[in-house]
């Protein structure tokens, strides 16, 4: 196998495709590429998207009609696998909705774990997340995360979208029980919120891992808890620029949270809406200067690290 060192220095793409790395921020649904969908017949405008509610409108608008069956959602989650093993992810944590058991599977739990347990490919290890939206939450919902959580079958637990929109207390019960099963407990979290925000979760969850992160930057006390604490944090640079929550890729916080000795994966977040898989992730921090390929290839490694030593 190449030399990942040597393949980013001289921008070879095809050998950078053969280079086992791992994507831990992923989420399940709006992963595959545009292109992917076109060739399925779906037709995807190209609405922009600048910031977090367009995303959000986005994402409404053309995925969750696609996720009302099985065929749709099977569709959604063959080109994010497809595109993994395209572009040489041979470990995939990702992301898929408690809501998808409610609306694709009627509520139930069994039918949904079958369905996901049909994923399988030779080169591509798959490990769900059981994701939990902010917006869309209501108490109501709380038996069936309860029960989904305890199939054991999820690997990770992990709360998206929109940042306190819903009080942490609302979902202390979920991590409390995760991290009781030793499953990754990941929260996204200082992505659109600052560091204080990222204290808070650290201190209600207890998470092994933080999806973004990248404001932690502003207080170093915060930086020295979760460095302490061992947290890793699955950074999505084209994300944050393209959402607005960071400048660009040369003065992208990754840097300042490498130096400082956190734990860091580098992840891809939606390649549907960003457009970059994991290749040009790691393409881009090294052209821009913001890492070194030393410093890279030691996050590649650490987040195969992951999957192999345990
Ligand atoms: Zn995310």
């Amino acid at each position: 196998m190449d030399n990942f060192k040597n393949v980013l220095i001289s921008n070879d793409l095809n050998a950078l495709k053969n280079i086992d790395k791992i994507d831990i921020h992923n989420h399940s649904v709006s992963s595959c590429t545009k292109k992917y969908l076109i060739d399925h017949g779906i037709n995807i405008f190209n609405d922009k998207i600048d910031d977090i509610q367009s995303l959000i409108n986005f994402s409404r608008k053309y995925l969750t009609p696609l996720q009302l069956d099985e065929e749709g959602l099977a569709m959604l989650l063959n080109g994010n696998f497809e595109n993994c093993i395209d572009t040489g992810v041979k470990y995939v944590s990702t992301e898929i909705d408690y809501k998808n058991c409610i609306r694709t599977f009627n509520s139930d739990v069994d039918k949904f774990i079958e369905f996901l347990k049909s994923f399988k490919y030779n080169n591509l290890k798959i490990f769900w997340d059981l994701g939990i939206s902010r917006d869309s939450y209501k108490e109501e919902y709380k038996n069936i995360i309860i029960k989904l959580l305890n199939t054991k079958f999820f690997s990770g637990i992990d709360l998206t979208s929109t940042e306190n929109s819903i009080p942490n207390s609302q979902f202390k019960e979920f991590y409390d029980l995760a991290n009781s099963l030793n499953m990754v407990t990941k929260v996204h979290a200082g992505e659109q919120l600052g560091a204080n925000y990222i204290y808070d979760c650290i201190k209600d969850f207890n998470p092994k891992q933080i999806q973004h992160g990248i404001h932690i930057v502003e207080d170093e006390k915060v930086m020295q808890l979760a460095k302490e604490k061992g947290i890793v944090f699955n950074v999505c640079p084209t994300s944050n620029i393209v959402l607005g929550y960071a400048k660009s890729i040369k003065e992208h916080p990754i840097k300042k949270m490498v130096e400082y000795g956190l734990k860091v994966t580098i992840a891809t977040d939606d390649l549907l809406f960003f457009d970059s898989n994991i290749n040009d992730e790691y393409i881009k921090l090294y052209k821009e200067g913001t890492l070194s390929v030393e410093q890279l290839d030691d996050i590649r490694l650490f987040g195969l690290s992951l999957f192999e030593n345990n």
